[in-house]
């Protein structure tokens, strides 16, 4: 593989307008709060890929009117990506199968979203937690810096 030291939030700032696009054809909000050293070693396609999958279906969990909360910031020589949707959440019984090729509740849905996020990870020793309740999800993804 084929990493370099990049800056998560230039990414995130060159996907805004595509996330941001996607959003306001439902009727639904972005908002991004980026901190300050963001940079480390990434395959940055893959990281793109991940950023994408995850805001969408963030966005794709909400009905309109709901805001998607795109944050970065760092902890203890981490670098923490965090995608909080206002959707209704993930089924408690549920949340075992999520990122599990194939697996989806939607009716075209790939099931693949998720499954990518979790390789993408895995290459590059980050690790995805994810917090879930009536009131929406969030996806904490933390690298290594
Ligand atoms: P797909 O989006 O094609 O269904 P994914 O792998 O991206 O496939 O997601 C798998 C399933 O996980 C979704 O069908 C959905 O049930 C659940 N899911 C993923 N992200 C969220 C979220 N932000 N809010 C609620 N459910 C989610
Ligand atoms: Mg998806």
């Amino acid at each position: 593989n084929d990493k370099q030291v990049q800056d998560l939030n230039a990414i995130i700032e060159s996907l805004f307008p595509l996330i941001q696009a996607e959003a306001l054809l439902s009727d639904k909000y972005i908002s991004l709060e980026l901190g300050e050293c963001t940079h480390f070693a990434m395959d940055e396609k893959e990281i793109r890929q991940m950023i994408l999958n995850l805001a969408l279906n963030g966005l794709e969990a909400m009905t309109a009117g709901g805001r998607l909360s795109i944050k970065t910031h760092t902890e203890q020589q981490r670098v923490v990506l965090e995608i909080h949707d206002e959707g209704t959440g993930i089924k408690p019984e549920l949340i075992q199968k999520i990122g599990t090729p194939f697996f989806t509740t939607k009716e075209t849905g790939t099931g693949l979203g998720l499954a990518i996020c979790y390789s993408v990870a895995d290459r590059h020793h980050a690790e995805i937690e994810v917090k879930t309740d009536h009131t929406g999800t969030i996806f904490f993804v933390r690298f290594k810096m």
